[in-house]
């Protein structure tokens, strides 16, 4: 994935310096300036820019908090220790949100906030940490949720891949932004969903399906057979969920081309859309 989404921003014209690290920074004549030099060490060299954006470094802040006062436990990291209910080493104080574990995310503090509360009020909360998702924001966006290829590699689980290019759908082609694809990764044996990433136009929006999918345990199968109107960009998802489970009906598996989509291509058997609608 970050290599594609790399590849699609230099495309565009960004530049990567990686392995690079910058020394000093200076502010003249409305101007930025900054000094670089490799990591491993190499001749530093000047860039200048409008402005510099640093998103590097997020910790906790928990200055002014007075915590150590309150005899509030933080972890070797600043966090503050919590249990699976939020609840700090006080007893009658609850942490959520970006002081204490997990991603810094305005979503998951939001989860985090509404559970804490519900344990306060009823004894019971519930936040899916395998189902919080990401994204960035960028043209075209990205978005993921659940695990990556590494992740299931790492814990020793079989899975099987099903993906679709924005390039074979009809509504990211109808407005010329066809950059990316949806990735399913599902369990070998059940067929369950365990991750989606996706680069493309409104991925960002198209993950909601794929978090969904996660929190109720759905297989490929269930959302493969569940209807997506046309023509959206969601029809991605669902041909991707299709890849995964058997084939998709709007992409050659053995050409990896892109199908027509007029109304009857939509009930042409996936063996045949391959080669005989590209060659008609
Ligand atoms: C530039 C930027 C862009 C971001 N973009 C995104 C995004 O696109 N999507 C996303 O999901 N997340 C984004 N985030 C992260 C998101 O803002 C945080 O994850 C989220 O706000 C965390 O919520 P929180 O309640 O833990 O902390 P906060 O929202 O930071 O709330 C903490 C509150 O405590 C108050 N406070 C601090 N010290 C004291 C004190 N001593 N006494 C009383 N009050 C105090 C602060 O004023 C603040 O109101 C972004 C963050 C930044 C900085």
């Amino acid at each position: 994935m970050t290599k594609q989404f790399q590849r699609m921003l230099q495309k565009q014209g960004l530049k990567f310096k990686l392995n690079t690290k910058v020394l000093s920074a200076e502010k003249k004549d409305g101007k930025v300036f900054l000094e670089a030099e490799p990591a491993k060490g190499g001749s530093a060299e000047t860039l200048e820019a409008d402005v510099v954006l640093v998103a590097v470094g997020r910790r906790p802040y928990t200055e002014g908090l007075n915590l150590q006062a309150a005899g509030i436990e933080l972890d070797n990291k600043g966090r503050v220790v919590i249990d699976d209910q939020f609840t700090t080493s006080q007893k009658h104080i609850k942490c959520i949100g970006d002081v204490t574990f997990g991603p810094m995310l305005a979503h998951k503090a939001e989860e985090e906030g509404i559970a804490a509360v519900e344990f306060i009020k009823s004894g019971h909360g519930h936040v899916n940490y395998a189902a919080i998702p990401s994204v960035v924001y960028t043209h075209p966006e990205v978005a993921w949720v659940g695990k990556t290829e590494q992740d299931l590699k790492a814990e020793g689980v079989k899975y099987k891949i099903g993906k679709f290019v924005f390039t074979a759908n009809s509504r990211a082609k109808t407005n010329l932004d066809t950059d990316g694809f949806v990735k399913i990764i599902t369990e070998a044996e059940t067929d369950r969903i365990l991750g989606v990433h996706i680069i493309g136009p409104n991925a960002g929006e198209m993950i909601a399906e794929g978090v969904l999918a996660i929190e109720y345990g759905a297989s490929a199968e269930d959302v493969a057979r569940t209807c997506h109107a046309h023509p959206t960009l969601s029809e991605a998802f669902k041909e991707a969920a299709m890849a995964a489970y058997s084939k998709p009906i709007h992409m050659s598996d053995k050409h990896n081309a892109v199908v027509g989509c007029g109304n009857s291509c939509l009930s042409v058997p996936a063996q045949i859309v391959g080669q005989s609608i590209l060659s008609a």
